[in-house]
């Protein structure tokens, strides 16, 4: 009986079609068996390893969610933004700083109220853009202070320059690159 029903399938390891015994068998042949679990105990190393990983990363900031008090810089960590914004924060009156012994310390519970505020207004609190006419382009600070695109991009993530985008440029405020860059001596 079952020589007359012929079950074709497709290798899930090589991809060729044959002629299986039963329809639930997934690869052609013992060796394409073997190699198909071979594969599948890779992905789950690699998983686990993914997995650790990220545990690994994410343990910190764990262990800052556990704390009442905490630094400047584990704060912007635990939030991801950066200490500079952290400042503004500050200095906008919505995030308090407290001094404890010449620290600056900040309250866990106060990060928590930063976020039970409604999201327009951190909307509003975000800077208003700046006019075109009072900004660079990337290529005109470069020339301006002779500095590298490379050492321009990290310049501007670690002061947290604003940057927009008109078209195919990006544009940084004049006032702020000014500030960073007018005190280096032009390279001639
Ligand atoms: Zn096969």
């Amino acid at each position: 009986m079952s020589t007359n029903i012929r079950i074709l399938r497709i290798c899930q390891h090589c991809g060729k079609e044959f002629e299986a015994r039963t329809t639930v068998t997934k690869t052609c042949s013992d060796t394409c068996a073997k190699r198909a679990y071979k594969a599948r105990q890779r992905a789950a190393k690699v998983e686990m390893s993914n997995q650790q990983t990220q545990q690994i990363k994410t343990q910190p900031i764990e262990d800052l969610k556990a704390q009442e008090f905490l630094t400047v810089d584990e704060s912007a960590k635990l939030i991801r933004i950066s200490r500079r914004s952290l400042y503004r924060l500050n200095e906008r009156g919505e995030l308090p700083f407290v001094k404890l012994n010449r620290r600056t310390v900040i309250r866990r519970s106060d990060i928590d109220l930063l976020f039970d505020r409604p999201a327009q207004l951190l909307e509003q609190s975000r800077p208003a853009p700046v006019l075109l006419s009072e900004c660079y382009t990337m290529k005109e600070v470069m020339q301006r202070y002779g500095i590298s695109e490379k050492a321009l991009y990290e310049l501007i993530k670690r002061n947290d320059i604003p940057k927009q985008y008109s078209g195919i440029y990006a544009y940084v405020p004049k006032t702020r690159i000014d500030e960073l860059l007018s005190y280096t001596p032009i390279q001639s």
